[in-house]
């Protein structure tokens, strides 16, 4: 396999789109995975979509997904480089494979109109098109540059991810290739910077598949080699519809306030349409650099699965929190800032899928409970060796010296030998004492998490309660 030299080239339009992630992320391992290149492109020109600041933001999530381009330092803007463009642009009418076009905004919707009644796909009439307009007879701001496309033929992208696929020449339209602004459109934009870029495989979404014909037609027009193409299958919702906000969170920014770790988020989007050929689920960015096939790519639309991704990020909260990585503190301190390393460790135990549900849990967790007292007897005991096992439990913690997991641990199984009692006489009433909840971490997770004084003090409230 040849080194890979890719691109991904976002328009500062929003936020970075999790499908957009996606994109980002093939084409990074594209590259790792070949020994190649990747690097990072925003696609600026058209102003009229342009979002403050997104651009910035885009790079930033990039940062966080830890998708480090090899021109990080230097990414390419294409709204400073206008002039080479305007330059690439007359080149081709100077050849004679692109033209100068006047029509004015009113002819062409004129035209179109006319078209549309006809029943025929409205597309450029072509009056330009033979008339030789000299740049020199015309004036900034009232002409735009035309690609002239053959009007009948065949062409074929061979598609890397898809196959062959045919297009019909006769169904494609003059494209502007410099609108009158003096800005490129996408098209030129894109064929010139991957030229200039040296970018030698063009690893894209599907939508962008229709344009490739164009790019094909260009590349020739210009008498450049051309690069390969790959276009990666759509990330559908569930119902198969396309992932949109009634989905829930779509952009990797809502996804990281969520509480969503990188790690996860990389992982599970790696899943949506690359099939890595075994039964295997959890892999690091460094893994998939080494395991990433482009082969290995599905041709069929991908199907985003929240629960898949919530799995994926239980594992890393908890996987991370046992490594004690300074990273997932940090995360967590966002959404809850006064976070102990006690609560922090009850996390890394407790399964949760994300950091904000977990946040929410602690916040919970400080609340007083409010719970029946008949929940604090277990199904296979009762009143009386509950109150017994919440007794002992209550002098146990009193005389505590080191408030830790092994000490809490060891109280309770004494409690249990020392009267005779079953784990479920004592383990159970504890946990609903501490929790307030049938179903919650364990006991001795509760109570370090909680602290002495405040364990001792939900304790002696169930005692009380049963009495
Ligand atoms: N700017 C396009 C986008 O937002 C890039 C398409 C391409 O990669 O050529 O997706």
């Amino acid at each position: 396999m040849k080194s890979i030299i890719t691109r991904f080239a976002p328009s500062p339009t929003g936020e970075l789109h999790i499908g957009s992630a996606r994109t980002a992320l093939f084409a990074y391992l594209a590259a790792r995975s070949t020994g190649g290149k990747f690097f990072l492109r925003i696609e600026d020109t058209d102003r009229t979509r342009y979002v403050e600041g997104s651009d910035q933001r885009l790079i930033e999530a990039m940062n966080w997904l830890n998708l480090i381009p090899d021109n990080k330092g230097e990414i390419v803007f294409q709204s400073k480089r206008l002039e080479m463009y305007k330059k690439f642009a007359l080149e081709l009418v100077e050849k004679g494979q692109a033209y100068i076009c006047v029509c004015s905004k009113e002819k062409l919707d004129a035209d179109r109109a006319e078209m549309e009644k006809a029943g025929v796909p409205p597309r450029y009439a072509g009056h330009c098109r033979e008339a030789r307009i000299n740049i020199d007879d015309v004036k900034e701001g009232e002409y735009v540059v035309r690609l002239k496309m053959p009007k009948t033929g065949k062409i074929v992208v061979h598609d890397i991810v898809r196959g062959d696929i045919e297009f019909d020449l006769s169904l494609l339209d003059d494209q502007v290739l410099l609108k009158s602004d003096g800005f490129p459109t996408y098209h030129l934009a894109s064929v010139v910077d991957d030229h200039e870029m040296g970018i030698n495989s063009v690893l894209r979404a599907e939508e962008w598949l229709s344009s490739t014909p164009k790019h094909i037609i260009l590349y020739q027009a210009f008498g450049w080699e051309l690069p390969q193409f790959g276009h990666f299958s759509m990330i559908l919702a569930p119902d198969r519809s396309k992932l949109s906000k009634r989905h829930g969170a779509t952009s990797v920014e809502q996804f990281r306030s969520e509480g969503y770790l990188p790690e996860a988020l990389i992982n599970f989007v790696a899943l949506l349409g690359w099939n890595p050929k075994t039964d295997r689920e959890i892999f690091s960015l460094a893994e998939l650099e080494q395991e990433f096939k482009i082969e290995n790519l599905n041709k069929a639309p991908a199907i985003f699965d929240i629960q898949k991704l919530n799995s994926i990020n239980t594992h890393y909260i908890t996987e991370l929190v046992r490594n004690q990585k300074s990273e997932v503190r940090s995360q967590i301190k966002n959404i809850l800032k006064d976070i102990s390393d006690d609560e922090l460790d009850l996390i890394g135990r407790g399964g949760f899928s994300t950091l904000k549900g977990a946040a929410d849990y602690i916040l919970e967790l400080r609340k007083e409970p409010d719970y029946p007292a008949t929940m604090l007897v277990f199904k296979r005991s009762e009143k009386k060796s509950t109150l017994l096992a919440l007794r002992a439990v209550a002098d146990k913690f009193e005389s505590e010296e080191e408030w830790s997991t092994f000490n809490v641990q060891k109280a309770l199984e004494y409690v249990v030998i020392e009267n005779s009692l079953t784990n479920g006489d004592v383990f159970w009433p504890v946990r609903v004492a501490l929790s307030g909840a049938e179903k919650s971490p364990s006991p001795v997770e509760l109570a370090v998490a909680l602290g002495k004084d405040e364990s001792l003090k939900r304790v002696k409230k169930a005692i009380s309660k049963l009495n």
